[in-house]
């Protein structure tokens, strides 16, 4: 079966080492092989207490981030830019310093709603910037992907199809990453994306219509799970879900985390391994 994760924002909204410890131990003890954590600010992760619980726990890890609007590589800005650029690069040596394997998430744009269309000099600067961290990520020994996010997340791309095309102009080894949440606003369906990128998808994350338990909402999983299994995807899948029951300070609010879905993280983490196990082995 795939190897499967679990985000850190089912457990806890911050990284402190009370927060990573329960966060760490309760992805484990529930059973998954991984656990995802948001890097938003590299910086402030403490990359031996983390690395130590991960070891400790025989868990292993994936980062992911999205930028703001202070480090937007999307930006016409050179400025802007360069800082978005500092920010992966700390974030790549975060991942390595901790022992993850993939990094993951938006990491060509801002996290959140643009006042109007990518322009093309942003879109060279994506280009240029997902060349340069490929590079990167390639040294430190890390999986890249790229999340394609819906429209009030990020103006770059939005479609399955539409980031194998940038991908494609940055030439260099880059996978996609696939989420059901985000397939569910600008898909035709759950089958065609997954085929479309199907040698190129490296990371696919299972999230609710509304980001809350799942088999509650509206996404055919059995539509997607299938296609997933069809075309031989054995890659990470990790379940994502965010209630204003558990916060983090930037990125709940960049993703419109307003209601609450859950308070027991303990009974929806279980729920979502059984959902998603069951769908990916036979029986
Ligand atoms: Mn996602």
């Amino acid at each position: 079966m795939n190897p499967l994760g679990c985000h850190a924002l089912v457990w806890a909204g911050d990284w402190s080492e009370p927060s990573a410890r329960y966060a760490i131990e309760s992805t484990a003890r529930v059973g998954f092989d991984f656990i995802e954590i948001a890097i938003l600010d590299p910086q402030s992760v403490d990359t031996a207490m983390t690395k130590s619980l991960l070891e400790g726990n025989g868990l292993g890890a994936a980062c992911s981030l999205g930028l703001d609007d202070d480090t937007d590589v999307s930006s016409e800005d050179p400025a802007v830019v360069a800082r978005g650029q500092d920010r992966l690069a700390a974030a790549v040596d975060v991942a390595h310093r901790i022992g993850a394997s993939h990094l993951v998430g938006v990491l060509y744009s801002k996290l959140g709603k643009y006042a109007g269309p990518i322009t093309p000099a942003g879109r060279a600067h994506v280009v240029e910037s997902m060349s340069w961290l490929a590079k990167q990520a390639a040294d430190a020994g890390l999986s890249l992907s790229l999340e394609v996010v819906n429209r009030y997340e990020t103006n770059v791309v939005n479609t399955a199809v539409d980031m194998l095309a940038l991908i494609d102009e940055t030439g260099a080894d880059i996978g996609v990453q696939l989420d059901s949440y985000h397939m569910n606003i600008e898909e035709s369906d759950f089958v065609t994306p997954v085929e479309a990128v199907a040698n190129r998808l490296r990371y696919l994350h299972i999230g609710e219509s509304h980001r809350g338990y799942l088999g509650t909402g509206t996404i055919d999983f059995d539509a997607l799970f299938g296609a997933v299994r069809r075309v031989g995807y054995t890659g990470p899948v990790t379940f994502e879900s965010f209630s204003s029951a558990v916060v983090h300070p930037d990125l709940s609010n960049n993703l419109a985390v307003w209601r609450n879905l859950w308070d027991d993280s303990s009974d929806l983490a279980e729920t979502a391994y059984s959902f998603m196990a069951s769908r990916l082995t036979d029986h």
